[in-house]
């Protein structure tokens, strides 16, 4: 397992160096120093023979050009390409850098050699700076902060500390300017298109938009007709709208990777617990002892401590089992559940959203 983390960090880091080779000429050395990172952890004559060959290699799974006993393995390791038909980083390799870094932030004692240095350098910082002020508050401040770094991921910097003081949230570094990465240029004005899952505003390649997390609705496209307002149309799978960039802020990627995203999963759950008749908001805690997990909820006579788990590796989870005994994954993840149930100590209950409201529901007919 090891070497598969090694090797497929070299290629990560590999990758990214490839994407910025025009802007940065230190990128190129960076490449050959990972190709000999590839060689030195293969058999010889098993690694690609130039460093050319190893990027030519990084857009199809590791499984295809790697040889080793990808049969012992977890499914999710090296099934990946790392990057893509355009030459970037694909979701996937994103979201398994992400999911590494992670680990980083839980444990602020863990060993960090193993992780990109890239993904540490963007996060590290800003993450750090909310922890501290998460840390620092009382479980009110904690739910209020965190509830609005999960439903307001960006907007204007006026509205913005509006919320703040309307919730009672605490001030944290979380928000910056948007990122030119994610605007575009119509007419004379500058625009964003806030993703219709997690409204945070989603990445722009030329015409073409997505959010940067995988999981959520696929790309979109600006076109050239505008609305009666003059505010450039988008076309995708469902409705998204353009909306003026000025004065725009929006959480840094690491506050919307680690708390923004597992948030729309946690706040849709807490939101329809607390609407069914016999439950009640008093009976919904959110993120009880400030997050040691993530819902306790007392249906009828039982009650549910529940963490929620929105994470590309099941082997992470059950590296680290979850402190409530009901696990719960959304239903895109749905695969996972067997897995989890496979490998978690004795004792979990392994769900998906929609199979815990159904438990959730029994429950309550059960107190009738
Ligand atoms: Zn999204």
């Amino acid at each position: 397992m090891k070497l598969v983390g090694d090797l497929t960090t070299a290629g990560l880091r590999a990758a990214q160096a490839w994407t910025v080779r025009r802007e940065q000429p230190e990128a190129w050395r960076e490449v050959s120093r990972m190709h000999g990172v590839f060689l030195s952890l293969l058999s010889p004559g098993c690694g690609p023979a130039t460093p050319r060959d190893l990027i030519k290699f990084l857009h199809r799974p590791m499984r295809e050009w790697v040889p080793l006993d990808w049969d012992s393995l977890p499914d999710e390791v090296g099934s990946f390409k790392i990057l893509g038909a355009d030459d970037l980083l694909t979701g996937d390799a994103v979201e398994y850098g992400s999911d590494y870094s992670e680990a980083l932030f839980e444990d602020h004692e863990a060993g960090i050699d193993w992780v990109p240095r890239w993904a540490r350098q963007t996060f590290e910082r800003v993450e750090r700076a909310i922890y501290t002020v998460l840390s620092s508050a009382g479980q009110e401040e904690y739910v209020a902060t965190r509830q609005m770094l999960i439903e307001v991921p960006a907007g204007t910097a006026d509205r913005v500390s509006d919320e703040l003081h309307a919730r009672g949230a605490l001030h944290t570094e979380a928000y910056e300017p948007l990122p030119p990465d994610r605007q575009f240029v119509v007419g004379s004005e500058s625009w964003y298109v806030p993703c219709p899952t997690c409204k945070w505003p989603m990445h722009v390649q030329g015409a073409s938009l997505a959010c940067r997390y995988p999981p959520h609705f696929g790309r979109f496209q600006v076109t050239d007709e505008r609305d009666g307002s003059g505010v450039p149309r988008v076309r995708g799978p469902v409705v998204a709208s353009a909306l003026s960039a000025a004065d725009v802020v929006c959480v840094h990627e690491a506050v919307w990777r680690y708390i923004t995203v597992p948030g729309v999963t946690e706040v849709a759950l807490m939101r329809w617990l607390a609407d069914q008749a016999g439950i009640g908001g008093d009976a919904v805690t959110k993120w009880p002892h400030k997050d040691r997990w993530d819902i306790t909820v007392r249906a009828g006579a039982t009650i549910f401590e529940v963490d929620l788990k929105d994470t590309r590796s099941p082997s992470k989870i059950t590296a680290r089992p979850p402190r409530a005994r009901h696990v719960v994954v959304p239903d895109y993840r749905a695969w996972q559940v067997a897995q989890l149930r496979r490998s978690l100590p004795a004792g979990y209950e392994v769900r998906t959203v929609r199979a815990f409201k159904t438990a959730i529901r029994s429950a309550l007919k059960e107190a009738r």
